[in-house]
């Protein structure tokens, strides 16, 4: 925890609520000027154009953009710009990983740009070295607006008050006394700390959703799910309807999404972003993910089956270009023929699938993902978590709520035979909580297994 940040919490509480609003409405007016509400438009009104027009704009502004890089960026400077006509002329360029740009970092900066012209953005750096670059505020405001578009389209405005369960540390972890909660007026939103979510806290949370009339929730699914979990347990109510759920930050695992919408009686809506800027997939009222195609230009590269890698280029952040940008995530298409009734024409993912380490390696070495499936119908499990320390081995790590008996466990137990058989040994611990990473995001998969070959068949997955 940086230093800023313990002064901060040893503040009383006024006083992180006037920080918190003064943050707020610097960060709004930083945010949402004019030209946001410009791009904006734009961006609404792209959602109607035909798919020609809307492949035109993409490819027109993916060009533009390499030529630039090429002209500015020391890293491209080796390459020409007329071998960069068309959107297939990417696949001239390296994939890029996160390592490489780590350690070339100042190769990708451009000299034009100072630092009063970007704001800083962090990757989490969950698995090996985070990074830290710059992004102009021109794409800053790109970015907000395609988030925008994407909750205009599910019905979310400006003025709908929003309660937010992500990891900001905005109060200490240590506190015992509400509020658990700061009001950020600025944005319309209340702050929920999702490091006190806890049985003994949670009717202060309940209460504060009436009393605020929270109409939509946003935040990390774990955070949302335990909400949904600890609520139903301590049989407390909302006293108004929650119109809308949106999650983000992390993957959206199918026990989160039926605990969440059973438990609020509302859908909930995911969306597919990372700090590098380089793809956005955002989910239409219809239940499609849509890939955002005149955000960024996305390669969806196939490696079996019916799974594709995610690759992206940003044509917007000229302080930091980022062309074929390698996001470690994979996407499953199960139909690449699927349209959708909404206007907007772009291609359709079924769903994306996490990231290389979200697997669990058998035995034989074979990965195998989407493992939340196993604990699809568990009602009774509060958190889950699959540890892997050693290949062919796994430890569930259970959560379990007043409810979870013997048939839970044999169903979980004949679940993962089923799914894997003879290839993995397991044992069930249970827990009284589960661990969190950084930023207080929550990983149902940890693994600690490291061995190359198990790299190279990552890979090809
Ligand atoms: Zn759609």
């Amino acid at each position: 925890m940086s230093k800023s940040i313990q002064l901060y919490h040893k503040l009383p509480y006024f006083l992180k609520q006037l920080i918190c609003s003064y943050e707020g409405k610097k960060i709004q007016k930083r945010r949402y000027d004019d030209s946001f509400l410009q791009l904006l438009k734009k961006y609404n009104e792209r959602t109607t154009i035909s798919k020609e027009d809307l492949y035109q704009f993409r490819d027109e502004s993916l060009i533009k953009f390499i030529h630039y890089a090429i002209d500015n960026i020391p890293f491209y400077k080796k390459y020409n710009k007329n071998d960069f006509k068309t959107f297939e002329d990417l696949s001239k360029l390296p994939l890029l990983t996160k390592e490489t740009v780590h350690n070339n970092i100042e190769q990708f900066k451009s000299a034009s740009y100072s630092q009063s012209d970007c704001i800083t953005s962090h990757t989490s750096g969950t698995t090996g070295a985070g990074l830290v670059f710059p992004v102009s505020k021109v794409a800053e405001k790109h970015q907000w607006a395609v988030w925008w578009r994407y909750r205009n389209n599910l019905g979310i405005k400006f003025k709908t008050k929003c309660g937010i369960f992500t990891g900001q540390p905005i109060l200490n972890p240590t506190e015992k006394n509400p509020p658990f909660w700061i009001l950020n007026n600025a944005n319309n939103e209340i702050i929920f700390s999702g490091y006190h979510l806890h049985v003994n806290n949670i009717a202060h949370y309940i209460n504060a959703i009436n009393k605020y009339k929270i109409e939509w929730l946003h935040g990390y699914p774990s955070n949302l799910a335990l909400l949904a979990k600890l609520m139903s347990e301590a049989n407390l109510n909302i006293n108004h309807k929650i119109k809308i759920i949106t999650t983000g930050a992390e993957s959206l695992l199918m026990y989160q999404k039926n605990l969440i919408e059973s438990q609020f009686q509302t859908t909930v809506y995911n969306h597919y972003g990372l700090a590098e800027a380089v793809v956005n997939i955002s989910e239409c009222k219809n239940g499609n993910l849509h890939v955002d195609e005149d955000f960024s230009a996305v390669e969806l590269q196939h490696l079996e089956g019916n799974r594709y890698k995610i690759i992206g280029t940003n044509y917007h952040n000229s302080a930091f270009p980022l062309l074929r940008y390698d996001t470690g995530d994979i996407a499953t298409i199960e139909n690449e023929k699927l349209s959708c009734s909404c206007s907007y024409h772009c291609r359709i993912v079924t769903s994306i699938d996490g990231r290389k380490e979200d697997y669990i390696y058998l035995s034989d070495n074979v990965p195998i993902g989407r493992l939340d499936h196993l604990f699809k119908d568990l009602v009774h499990v509060k958190q889950a978590q699959i540890y892997q320390k050693e290949i062919g081995k796994m430890e569930i790590r259970i959560v379990k709520d007043t409810l979870y008996s013997n048939a839970d466990e044999k169903k979980l137990i004949s679940e993962i035979n089923m799914r894997m058989g003879s290839k993995i040994e397991f044992k069930i611990l249970y827990l009284d909580e589960i661990k969190k990473i950084s930023r207080g995001k929550f990983r149902f998969i940890l693994s600690d297994v490291k061995n190359n070959n198990i790299k190279e068949m990552a890979e090809n997955y």
